[in-house]
């Protein structure tokens, strides 16, 4: 256990993509993780028979990622309806995607088909979406090189200069991207929103069935017995050795630090520590579900501190033990003071139900969440230091799951290269060569 081809430092979803990378290519990798297990930030906690995400983990089932990470590629996802449904002016409505939804709501006023509030829409509001649609196309079809090519500015600065009316901007974009974003003021890079954005628009919202954790476990479990090494914190490192809390040196060939972006600067001085947004998910044990669409719930009228919203349990029955259901919230922020009492009052609103009864399960902040993209933000940020010392992480690219997987196998590349390893040549040569 004390050398290895390359060390891996953090077992998040960036250094798990790295090491299966690697591994595959038949590199002899050590995966050094500070925390009792693997994920990072991508964790599930498991209550009573609930499953609860550290992160609400949003995904699309577009994102290139999922596919071209052979460990991923059959991970099951369970998809969210088409398209959202927007809480404006004391109405739900669906938006973001073409035809209708059959799922019923059931609040207060009694139940009523989401498809029926579409087909009574006003001819406004149906010639709205038909633009949206049309824009949301336009934008899927977009090569990625393109959308980076565009002049980058800031989110806001650009939103109303798109062609589509103050009323789709409100009701559909502005809730959509700062929820995607984690940016409410929406000073992200407008390249970044639109690559995000695009994401959306080529795919489905999903979410890993079972919980989050499925990502990094799936990873882990595809790599050699005993790479991955948990409880092992990394204090120091250099081209050819790393050392440990108490588990002593590791010579190596390769360092890559794959830590979040505070930790990396930490270990290799002289890396900027980015700025970060701060995040709260909420989940709440609910007797029944409030709403039997498997939606994703924003607020446009930001009337309460929750930003978006699902009913985890009708997307993924697997979150909650039978007969009870799973209401997650996220805040974009800190959480409000008595945050279960603030955020079920905004539930409530937005779910048209009562919800004195609910019980809250956890509360998860992280005050350095994700971290932020103002512009300019290179989406591709170097991965590569010095031949033998890489980074990788969400910080060296978007700030998603799609980022933090590309980063990790940007930086496999990039180590894989250095080595004199072709992609498909196999692990013998290493030895070989050592
Ligand atoms: C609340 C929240 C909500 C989010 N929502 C979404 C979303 O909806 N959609 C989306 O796509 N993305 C979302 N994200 C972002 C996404 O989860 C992250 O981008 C991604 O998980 C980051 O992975 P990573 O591998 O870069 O870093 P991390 O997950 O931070 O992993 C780094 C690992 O390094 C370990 N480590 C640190 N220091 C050391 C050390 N010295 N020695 C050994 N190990 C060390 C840490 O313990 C950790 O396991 C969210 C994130 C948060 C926090």
């Amino acid at each position: 256990m004390d050398h290895a081809d390359v060390v891996v430092v953090g077992a998040g979803l960036a250094g798990l993509a790295a090491a299966h990378r690697l591994t595959r290519a038949g590199v002899r990798v050590s995966v050094l993780e500070a925390a009792p297990v693997v994920g990072g930030t991508t964790t599930t906690e498991r209550i009573d028979g609930f499953r609860l995400d550290r992160t609400s983990a949003l995904l699309s089932s577009a994102y290139p990622e999922l596919r071209r990470v052979g460990a991923l590629g059959d991970l099951p996802l369970r998809m969210f309806s088409p398209g959202v449904l927007v809480h404006q002016g004391g109405r739900l409505q669906r938006t973001g995607e073409t035809g209708s939804s059959p799922f019923a709501l059931r609040g207060v006023g009694g139940a009523f088909t989401v498809a029926r509030a579409l087909a009574s829409a006003p001819r406004p509001r149906q010639l709205d979406q038909a633009r949206l649609g049309a824009s949301l196309a336009r934008l899927a079809g977009t090569p990625v090189r393109r959308v980076l090519a565009r002049p980058e500015r800031t989110v806001a600065d650009v939103l109303y200069g798109r062609g589509l009316p103050a009323r789709t901007v409100h009701g559909f974009l502005r809730p959509l991207l700062s929820a995607l974003l984690a940016d409410p003021e929406l000073t992200t890079s407008s390249r970044c929103a639109d690559l995000v954005l695009r994401g959306y628009a080529r795919g489905r919202l999903c979410i890993p069935a079972g919980g989050a954790d499925a990502l990094p476990l799936r990873l882990a479990e595809s790599l050699p017995e005993g790479t991955v090494r948990t409880g092992v914190r990394v204090t120091d490192v250099a081209v050819n050795r790393v050392v440990t809390e108490g588990h002593g040196e590791i010579s190596c060939r390769s360092v890559l630090v794959a830590t979040g972006g505070r930790a990396a600067a930490g270990l290799l001085p002289g890396l900027r520590v980015p700025s970060y947004r701060p995040l709260t998910v909420v989940h709440h044990a609910a007797p029944e579900a409030p709403l039997t669409d498997p939606a994703l719930l924003l607020d446009a009228d930001r009337g309460g501190p929750v930003a978006y919203t699902a009913v985890m349990s009708e997307v993924d029955p697997l979150r909650a033990p039978e007969g009870r259901a799973l209401v997650s919230s996220t805040v974009l922020g800190a959480p409000p003071e008595d945050a279960d009492r603030a955020v079920r009052r905004h539930l409530s609103a937005l779910y048209g139900t009562p919800t004195d009864d609910w019980e809250l399960l956890a509360v998860h902040h992280d005050p350095e969440a994700v971290p932020a993209m103002p512009p300019p933000h290179d989406p591709r940020r170097p991965v590569r230091l010095l031949a033998g010392l890489y980074v990788c992480g969400a910080h060296r690219d978007t700030a998603t799951v799609q980022g933090a997987l590309f980063s990790g196998r940007r930086a496999a590349q990039s180590i894989l290269s250095d080595l004199g390893i072709r992609h498909d040549q196999a692990a013998a040569a290493l030895s070989a060569a050592a």
